[in-house]
């Protein structure tokens, strides 16, 4: 029988999960057929144990469920324990087990795709939501010299630097606190984007050979990458390769087979171009 896999998100109708995880069983082989669920904002948890009773095998989780997927897991690996979130789930009987691959994604997109080798650099993160907390354990063991936590709302920032800080030196608060200093990497994991907002960063944080990396993606540049390039970033890149290898982080959990990733973000890219 054909394993049943899904996303679980609302809104749900823009979610290119579905395609993604199609060209990775079709280049893998796999016997498999992926959906799109819309879950009612109160019911995510009889929506997921619906789909366990109609013989799913696993789901991939999104907006904005992650933290409810986190609660309703029955074990977790220690990314998605550290992360509070949850954007994976592997059901086998009455386990259900929960990961979270955004970070792991975000990471190899930027070592893999993006050649930056992350190890004694200085990294800036913007934001403290749900995507920048998922991202901080596998940043932080990639092991760079530092790393930054800014957010418009200072304390958020704070308290998640208290958490994670025992790995290396990890400090956090509003944006004004990162004047005088500058980073190789500046990841932004702040929804400013999607508003069209630009984020009011200070001059002169862009050290020389830096990337900044947007999580969010779409057609062209995001409103962070020209905020970036004017401010002196000499690389940007955008979300779009973090969504295709956190899709195959997820698909390897499922189906033990690591799938190829360029072929399917170049097509992607080409989608969105359009
Ligand atoms: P959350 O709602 O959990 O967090 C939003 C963050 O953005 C908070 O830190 C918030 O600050 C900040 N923020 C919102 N508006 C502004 C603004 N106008 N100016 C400054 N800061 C602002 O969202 P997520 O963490 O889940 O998502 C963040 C981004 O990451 C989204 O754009 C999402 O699309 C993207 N993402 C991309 C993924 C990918 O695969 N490419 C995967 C996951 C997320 P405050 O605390 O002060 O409110």
């Amino acid at each position: 029988m054909t394993d049943r896999y899904c996303v679980f998100g609302n809104p749900i109708a823009h979610s290119k999960s579905p395609a993604i995880h199609a060209q990775f069983a079709a280049s893998t082989q796999q016997d498999m057929q992926y959906e799109k669920l819309l879950a009612p904002l109160d019911g995510f948890t009889a929506s997921v144990q619906a789909f366990i009773a109609a013989g799913g095998r696993g789901a991939n989780v999104t907006v904005p469920f992650k933290e409810e997927a986190f609660r309703l897991c029955t074990r977790l690996t220690q990314r998605a324990e550290r992360a509070g979130a949850v954007n994976t789930l592997v059901f086998d009987g009455n386990d259900i087990f929960g990961d979270n691959t955004d970070g792991a994604g975000l990471v190899r997109d930027i070592t893999h795709n993006l050649g930056f080798e992350l190890s004694g650099k200085r990294i800036l993160l913007l934001g403290a939501g749900g995507a920048a907390r998922g991202t901080l354990e596998p940043l932080l063991a990639a092991k760079p010299a530092s790393l930054f936590i800014a957010n418009r709302s200072a304390d958020k920032a704070e308290a998640l630097a208290a958490l994670f800080g025992q790995i290396i030196t990890v400090n956090g608060g509003n944006f004004a606190k990162i004047a005088g200093n500058s980073f190789d990497l500046i990841i932004n994991a702040t929804s400013a984007s999607l508003a069209g907002e630009t984020l009011p960063l200070p001059p002169g944080i862009f050290a020389t050979g830096s990337l900044a990396y947007d999580m969010m993606y779409g057609k062209g540049d995001t409103p962070f990458m020209q905020q970036a390039r004017t401010q002196g970033a000499e690389r940007c890149a955008d979300g779009l390769g973090m969504l295709v290898e956190q899709a195959a982080e997820a698909f390897t959990l499922w189906r033990k087979v690591r799938p190829e990733t360029a072929g399917v973000l170049a097509d992607l890219r080409t989608q969105i171009q359009a």
